[in-house]
């Protein structure tokens, strides 16, 4: 069953069972008042028992004989009229020899089991429902005070019409309350389904087309609105995560272009001129297997960068960061055995992944090399989580500050310089994984500023 039709069922059942409680609630209420009214009518005009001398016009004629009345003396049942002229019902007495005095016209009233029983004295009054001459009455009984029964009944007819009537009128009300309810599911369903329409076909577009531009209309601050916005913003992120791929493989491929080249060329040139004296030949190799090695560097690094999200083999772990510096800078100092490095480190713990962060450090500390004085000093501090590499070279233009930590990002005075432009990229992408921050400054009294801060 579908979504929509679903909501249309549903309303017409809740709709369906409130109605049919209604109106068998009002159906059984209204039954017993009619009812009720009846019995009253009947209890009210209990027949009476009358002996004459004569036949009265208004009287029933019977010759039976009652205790009390002389023989030859008529005895008649006469049902007191109610007020108003209500209908009175028809009455009929059973003497106590068992003689029945019929009602003035009809057909008598059934004398049943339960009748015969009150007038044994096991019970004194009943009151039942009966049809005679396919009529259908209420009837009651009662025994009187000399051992006769009295027995009046009213048709039902009319309290039955109103019934039915009723029961008519109450199906009528439910299956338009259904049907109703039917059509008004039809509408909200298909308001409430639309977004979802609207969503899917969306969906369903980007996926045959590819197109992560696709856009679908936010609309008001509501549920359907929020998943409009929900599914935008994931449109986007992955839109944006899509293009840094592109980037990403642009830039890389522009990159890896320049040493192949010089690479191809070096070689090529070799291949042509097998004659080279061995100095120059070997001043080829050597610079053909310098480029090799940036071209190693260049290919780590962007594997670094390409790796979606952390990297699962190296779990995060409570680590000395001072200790950690330290190692970097002391195989900094390896490496640039002519600079000084000066290292003040206050021993403090963060929560990273060891090799990622060596890696960071060890690329502000390749920087701040590369853009120091022959023999100059680089100042390294540690403290509460945060490390600041800072030298005394050119500084970074304020122009070039927004864009250092950008992927290939080299200033133009870096460009005469070895390098990809991926090292502080590399650092902000450990920062982001660690939750962490970094930036560059211009410190004060010349020279740069890095500063890499770890929750
Ligand atoms: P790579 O690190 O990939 O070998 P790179 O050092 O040129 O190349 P980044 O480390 O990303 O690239 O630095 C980007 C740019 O920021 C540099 O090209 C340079 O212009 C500038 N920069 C970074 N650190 C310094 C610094 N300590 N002093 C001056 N400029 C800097
Ligand atoms: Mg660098």
């Amino acid at each position: 069953m579908t979504f929509r039709r679903r909501i249309v069922v549903l309303a017409a059942a809740a709709v369906a069972i409130a109605i049919a409680l209604a109106a068998i609630i009002t159906y059984v209420i209204v039954r017993q008042d009619l009812r009720a009214n009846v019995d009253a009518q009947l209890r009210s005009s209990m027949p009476e028992l009358i002996v004459t001398q004569q036949s009265v016009g208004v009287t029933k004629q019977s010759s039976a004989t009652t205790p009390g009345a002389k023989a030859g003396s008529t005895v008649s049942v006469q049902v007191p009229t109610p007020a108003f002229g209500a209908a009175s019902g028809v009455g009929q007495a059973i003497l106590p020899s068992g003689a029945i005095i019929g009602p003035e016209s009809g057909s008598p009233l059934p004398v049943t089991a339960a009748v015969k029983e009150v007038k044994a004295g096991k019970r004194t009054a009943i009151l039942d429902d009966q049809t005679v001459d396919g009529v259908h009455l209420r009837m009651l009984t009662r025994r009187g005070a000399m051992g006769e029964v009295m027995q009046i009944a009213q048709p039902l007819t009319e309290a039955d019409k109103t019934l039915a009537q009723l029961r008519w009128l109450l199906g009528a009300v439910m299956l338009g309350g259904v049907a109703l309810a039917g059509g008004l599911g039809v509408a909200v369903s298909r308001v409430a389904t639309r977004p979802l329409a609207r969503l899917t076909g969306a969906a369903e577009q980007v996926t045959a087309t590819g197109d992560l531009h696709h856009r679908i209309p936010e609309g008001a601050d509501d549920e359907p609105g929020r998943l409009a916005a929900a599914f935008n913003a994931m449109l986007a992120a992955l839109e944006g995560s899509r293009d840094a791929q592109r980037q990403l493989v642009a830039d890389a491929s522009h990159e890896l272009r320049t040493p192949l080249t010089a690479i191809r060329a070096n070689i090529e040139l070799l291949e042509r001129a097998p004659g080279l004296p061995p100095g120059e030949r070997a001043a080829m190799l050597a610079s053909a297997r310098g480029q090799l090695e940036d071209l190693t560097v260049l290919v780590g690094d962007l594997v670094d960068l390409a790796r979606p999200g952390e990297r699962p083999v190296e779990p995060p772990e409570d680590l000395r960061l001072d200790e950690l510096v330290a190692d970097a800078v002391e195989r900094a100092r390896r490496h640039a055995p002519a600079m000084t490095f000066e290292l003040k480190a206050g021993p403090c713990v963060v929560r990273a992944r060891r090799a990622r962060l060596a890696r960071a450090v060890g690329n502000l500390l390749d920087n701040a090399v590369k853009w120091s004085p022959p023999g100059g000093a680089v100042e390294v501090q540690v403290q509460d989580g945060e490390v600041t590499v800072r030298d005394h070279g050119p500084g970074i233009a304020q122009g070039d500050l927004p864009h250092v930590f950008d992927r290939f990002y080299r200033a133009p005075s870096a460009r005469g310089l070895p390098g990809s432009g991926l090292g502080l990229a590399i650092v902000k992408h450990v920062a982001d994984a660690h939750r962490g921050t970094v930036s560059a400054e211009t410190a004060p009294g010349g020279g740069t500023l890095l500063r890499l801060t770890l929750p």
